[in-house]
């Protein structure tokens, strides 16, 4: 058997890098697999005013220099998906190139968007319909987008490209936001000073562009009229799901796909522990995720050091 870790975690987002500084500062070898970029969600976040420490911080800031701290310890780092685990009294982690082994698991595979499920929808993916404002943002200079979705991505997804589009409309299915109040109020003197234009009630029905998007139709619910906007692009923030169908038939789900932990992280397989926004919690932030991230650890090497190998 090559190198056996006590812990490899999946997922190199805030949950799996805070289980990698406390697993690896515990003595455990680990080994973090992150199938992207550094960072996971808190790498798209513009900018974040609720994380102990900083008053303002970037997201990208903020996960570059915990990555430091992780690399720092020794804690070692690959890039590629984990497609399958193997359970047994050792784990195998395989990736479509190689096979890891260890004594325990952490899965911190965090979220994903929500797409509308409109026909148009993946043909033009990357080709004005994006998922990530701060990511594609910059592409919108001077032009008109719109947004959909009611709660604090959209709301922030909106502020953002408000600093870089020449217009943008916020089209939600609700009577009123969902987002915090202190972003609504910022979203509501953008809409005084015209960058923002609100659409409750709204529904995107249709898509249409042939090489790029072109305009959007919207159904208002309220008076069942459809009403046509010419866009260069569109973000959609309609919330996430977190991608675990590939670990049916291992660890417990909910309804949702959400993984299924108990107060230490355990999930229903002995040494698979999972901790952030993948699981069954009922707060999906960063200070949460970064806790879960810590809990899982200390108890994953816990169940790592009961692993003995002749
Ligand atoms: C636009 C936006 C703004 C936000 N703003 C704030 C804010 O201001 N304050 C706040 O507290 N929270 C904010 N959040 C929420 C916060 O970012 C998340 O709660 C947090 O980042 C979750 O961390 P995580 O480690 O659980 O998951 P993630 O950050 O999603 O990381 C999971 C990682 O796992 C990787 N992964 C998944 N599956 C696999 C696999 N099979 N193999 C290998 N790797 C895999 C993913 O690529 C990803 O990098 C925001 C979220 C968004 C989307």
């Amino acid at each position: 058997m090559d190198k056996l870790y006590d812990i490899i975690i999946i997922g190199e987002g805030i949950s799996g890098m805070t289980a990698g500084i406390y697993a690896r500062r515990a003595g455990a070898e680990v080994l973090i697999l992150e199938k992207g970029a550094v960072g996971g969600q808190a790498a798209l976040t513009y900018e974040i005013g609720n994380y102990p420490g900083f008053k303002n911080i970037s997201g990208i800031e903020l996960v570059t220099t915990i990555q430091q701290q992780v690399l720092a310890l020794g804690v070692e780092i690959r890039y590629a998906k984990v497609l399958e685990i193997q359970d047994g009294y050792i784990k195998t982690v395989k990736t479509k190139d190689t096979e890891y082994h260890c004594k325990a698991i952490i899965l911190c595979l965090g979220a994903s968007p929500k797409n509308l499920g409109l026909p148009n929808e993946d043909k033009l993916l990357g080709r004005g319909i994006s998922y990530c404002a701060v990511c594609d943002g910059a592409f919108y200079r001077g032009k008109t987008v719109a947004v959909i979705g009611g709660g604090n991505a959209a709301a922030e997804d909106a502020l953002y490209l408000s600093h870089l589009a020449s217009k943008v409309h916020l089209i939600y299915r609700s009577g009123s936001m969902k987002a915090q109040e202190f972003l609504f109020e910022q979203i509501l003197d953008a809409e005084k000073s015209g960058k923002i234009e609100l659409h409750s009630n709204c529904e995107v029905v249709h898509i249409d562009g042939t090489s790029k998007v072109e305009k959007i139709t919207m159904l208002n619910k309220m008076s069942g009229e459809n009403t046509v906007l010419d866009v260069d692009g569109i973000f959609i923030a309609v919330g996430r799901f977190a991608d675990t169908g590939w670990l049916q038939g291992l660890v417990e789900t909910d309804k949702n796909g959400y993984i299924v932990v108990d107060e230490r992280k355990r999930t229903n397989v002995a040494g698979i522990y999972a901790g952030g926004d993948c699981t069954n919690t009922k707060l999906r932030q960063l200070v949460t995720a970064s806790a879960d991230g810590a809990i899982a650890a200390t108890n994953a090497y816990e169940y790592a050091k009961t692993i003995k190998i002749d």
